[in-house]
């Protein structure tokens, strides 16, 4: 679908997966006018194809646009776009667990001129893949980033855009020369306080059973399957604290007994566990390094137990399509 401003959104047509033309000028080319989103199409029990919150990436994708200066896309448009590719590549939803058709939905300014402003036409193009499960199953490693941040307040570290993508890169690239799967980005102002991983949302449970993760601050993705998961902890008298939580409490706590699950959470990895935090000089080890925790256990069967349609879909989360 384009953007133009003198006709809005228009010329909606699905195509055959081909590579695109733009000029060389393009401004998403030279400032990065760029946002996306991730979200999987899965076969659920009724042997029906859904999706799971897609209003809630239509609204993300809005937020991202506004914060980036985009024309914004109608989220009644978001999803019927996201609709209509998933019904033309249903074959393409794969069956069996942990299997999806990953979307990535994503817009560019195509507009040519060199000036440093907002463009005034767009580009929303949605592409599917089928997908396996993200990990491989057992724990991740994650390695705390000691150079790098992700986003600093005023920044744009809330919406989903490449630029955020494009510098984490060497981060994680240093997180797997670690030889960890994760990078974990802490505060820019501190370096103290977590804040998110390259591609997750992040949380512990303490001794007491409370379920803990940083606060939405401006820095972090508003993650939908972090916000799914609190609604569902909610749902099952689960104690919630969003809070700033200091990495040198989380490495005492972990060598305690003070915090004894650490997860990892979103689209692609669902609930994974985090078997050990790294970081120059240190190890925090979560229960015995590679199992999954009781509690994160029984989150991650709750959540994954409405995605695939098995249990009952209270907050209305399941977009069936086919
Ligand atoms: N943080 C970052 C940086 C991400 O890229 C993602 C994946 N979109 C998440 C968190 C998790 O968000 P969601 O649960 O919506 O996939």
């Amino acid at each position: 679908i384009r953007f133009t401003e003198d006709k809005g959104w228009h010329e909606a047509k699905v195509s055959a997966y081909k590579p695109l033309s733009i000029d060389p000028a393009s401004t998403v080319l030279h400032y990065g006018q760029e946002i996306f989103e991730g979200m999987k199409a899965y076969r659920t029990a009724d042997g029906r194809i859904s999706a799971f919150r897609p209003e809630a990436n239509a609204r993300r994708f809005a937020e991202s646009a506004r914060r980036m200066g985009m024309a914004e896309l109608p989220e009644a448009l978001f999803v019927q776009a996201v609709d209509e590719l998933v019904k033309i590549d249903r074959a393409w939803v794969p069956s069996g667990d942990g299997r999806s058709l990953y979307l990535r939905p994503f817009m560019i300014s195509n507009e040519v001129f060199l000036g440093v402003k907002p463009a005034s036409e767009y580009l929303f193009i949605v592409i599917a893949c089928p997908v396996g499960s993200y990990f491989s199953g057992g724990a991740v490693s994650v390695w705390v980033s000691e150079h790098y941040t992700r986003a600093a307040p005023g920044g744009t570290g809330e919406a989903k855009c490449g630029g955020n993508y494009a510098g984490s890169l060497v981060a994680q690239a240093e997180a797997k020369e670690q030889g960890c799967d994760q990078v974990l980005f802490l505060d820019a102002r501190e370096r103290r306080y977590i804040e998110e991983m390259g591609g997750m949302n992040v949380m512990f449970v303490r001794d007491d059973g409370v379920l803990v993760t940083p606060p939405l601050g401006g820095t972090i993705l508003r993650g939908i399957t972090r916000d799914s998961l609190l609604r569902i902890a909610a749902d099952n008298n689960i104690t919630i604290e969003e809070t700033q939580i200091d990495i040198d409490d989380i490495f005492e706590g972990a060598a305690s007994g003070r915090y004894r699950e650490a997860f990892a959470c979103g689209t692609a990895a669902a609930l994974s566990p985090i078997g050990r935090l790294r970081r120059t000089g240190g190890e925090a080890v979560f229960g015995d390094g590679s199992s999954i925790g009781p509690v994160s256990a029984t989150l991650r069967q709750l959540l994954m137990g409405i995605q695939a349609g098995r249990s009952n879909d209270v907050h209305g989360w399941i977009h069936p399509i086919v």
